[in-house]
């Protein structure tokens, strides 16, 4: 879309310099800076060409072969201009669409700067959709923007500089500018150029190059505008100039690193926060099962090593399957989240409530006896009894273990803790039951 966009400026801009200016005599845009360099009725050609050759092999449409065929001829236009600047020849070319009454030697004569930039991009839009070519693209996008760039930065310092260097005397100020942009559409065209394909992307490497690039592209030039007029109206000493330099330069530089921290603080945050997401589980905001495995990983673990009491709950609702059935599955998850609810309020904070499955419950409580298990395990069985937050009267089974002499591993303590589930529920349900191996 960017591309799409860029290229079509391009060409308006080509274009309105063609016709409005070339063709009804508009001053202004042919040289937006009064008595500088115009842009030459070639160089509005061949830009117009470049501009719609981008859009449209951008587009990828059946249009593209057409855009090929517009940069092919920009391509062509130019090749011959570089030959005249090459051979001292004139191919007549120059004047060709109008008469340009500017300055000597090579009135009409596109600069040779504009020119090896456009020889450049037309090049590179040819080879746009082959992939085998792309280094021939990225270099030669790569070479004709920075010509281009360094035109506008000598506008930036003096454009009266520029007209003792050759290559540059005849660039005008929009030339040079809608050749940049040019130059930038075609980079980002298939953008496998690896700085260009990073600063394109959506990852936190293309927001970070999209933040920053522009800032450290500018300030330099900036600055360097300043301290050129700084200069030109001697109002500072210059140690006081220089000191000002190094003053701004290091808040630049500070800056620059201040937004790529906080940018990366934020990244961070953003992570954090989605490896927290990972560990709940949607419904309930409970703990889910990943999270519930890991704590009562750990929880084991330390238990083991410091000769801690261990407790395990696994709850499962009476039959809910009929729940369903009578209300819908909306109202079954509505169950299972006020449910969720109810329990969490009931644990403590040390404790960790998950939702291992379905409808399936589980409190892993550390520093707790199986009499202390027992105990919350029949308060919550109770309070769900009781509970009316319900569209009838809900259930819940419970079984429970703690961990002893004889527990080989976690494994052995949910085994053992599911066993008294299943007795639970085939005793009649709505009971807890305690695991006896523990
Ligand atoms: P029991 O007393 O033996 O546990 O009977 P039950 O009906 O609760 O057990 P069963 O295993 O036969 O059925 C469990 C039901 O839980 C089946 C399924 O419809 C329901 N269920 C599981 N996960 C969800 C869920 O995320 N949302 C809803 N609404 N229902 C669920
Ligand atoms: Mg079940
Ligand atoms: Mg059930």
């Amino acid at each position: 879309m960017t591309v799409l966009i860029i290229g079509g400026l391009a060409a308006l801009v080509g274009s309105a310099v063609l016709i409005a200016g070339w063709g009804l005599g508009v001053g202004a845009l042919k040289s937006v800076l009064p008595g500088l360099a115009t842009m030459k009725a070639n160089t509005a050609l061949g830009i117009t060409a470049l501009g719609a050759g981008l859009a449209l092999t951008a587009s990828g449409g059946r249009l593209s072969g057409l855009g090929r065929l517009a940069a092919g001829a920009a391509l062509v236009l130019a090749s011959v201009t570089l030959a005249e600047y090459a051979f001292g020849w004139n191919a007549g070319i120059d004047q060709l669409i109008f008469i340009d009454r500017g300055p000597v030697p090579h009135p009409g004569r596109p600069a040779l700067g504009t020119s090896v930039s456009m020889v450049l991009f037309g090049v590179a839009l040819l080879v746009v959709r082959r992939p085998g070519l792309h280094v021939v693209k990225s270099v030669a996008g790569v070479a004709g923007s920075l010509i281009a760039w360094a035109a506008v930065t000598g506008y930036v310092f003096g454009a009266e500089g520029l007209q003792s260097v050759p290559f540059f005397s005849t660039v005008a100020v929009h030339t040079a500018v809608v050749t940049l942009l040019l130059g930038l559409g075609v980079l980002a065209a298939e953008p496998t150029f690896w700085p260009i394909r990073t600063a394109l992307e959506r990852s936190s490497g293309g927001v970070i190059c999209r933040w920053l690039l522009p800032t450290a592209i500018l300030a330099p030039p900036a600055l360097g505008w300043l301290l050129g007029r700084a200069a030109m109206f001697s109002i500072y000493p210059d140690g006081f100039r220089w000191s000002l330099y190094s003053a701004v330069a290091s808040l630049g530089s500070v800056w620059l690193i201040m937004m790529l921290a906080s940018r990366i603080t934020a990244m961070d945050a953003e992570r954090a926060a989605a490896a927290e997401l990972s560990r709940h589980d949607a419904l309930t905001g409970l703990a889910n099962r990943r999270a519930f495995d890991d704590f009562l990983m750990e929880s084991f673990s330390l238990a083991r090593r410091y000769r801690h009491a261990l407790s395990l709950i696994l709850l499962d609702i009476d039959r809910f399957k009929s729940y369903n059935d009578s209300y819908g599955h909306p109202a079954g998850d509505e169950l299972l989240r006020r449910l969720g609810e109810l329990l969490r309020s009931v644990a403590r904070e040390s404790d960790l409530v998950a939702r291992i499955g379905g409808e399936e419950f589980a409190f892993v409580l550390p520093e707790t006896d199986l009499a202390g298990a027992e105990t919350l395990a029949e308060r919550v069985r109770q309070e769900v009894e009781r509970s009316a937050a319900f569209r009838r009267p809900v259930t819940v089974s419970l079984g429970i273990a703690a961990i002893g002499q004889e527990t080989s591993g976690v494994s052995m303590l949910v085994h053992d803790c599911d066993v008294a589930l299943y007795e639970a529920k085939g005793a009649g349900r709505n009971r807890v039951s305690v695991a006896i191996a523990a």
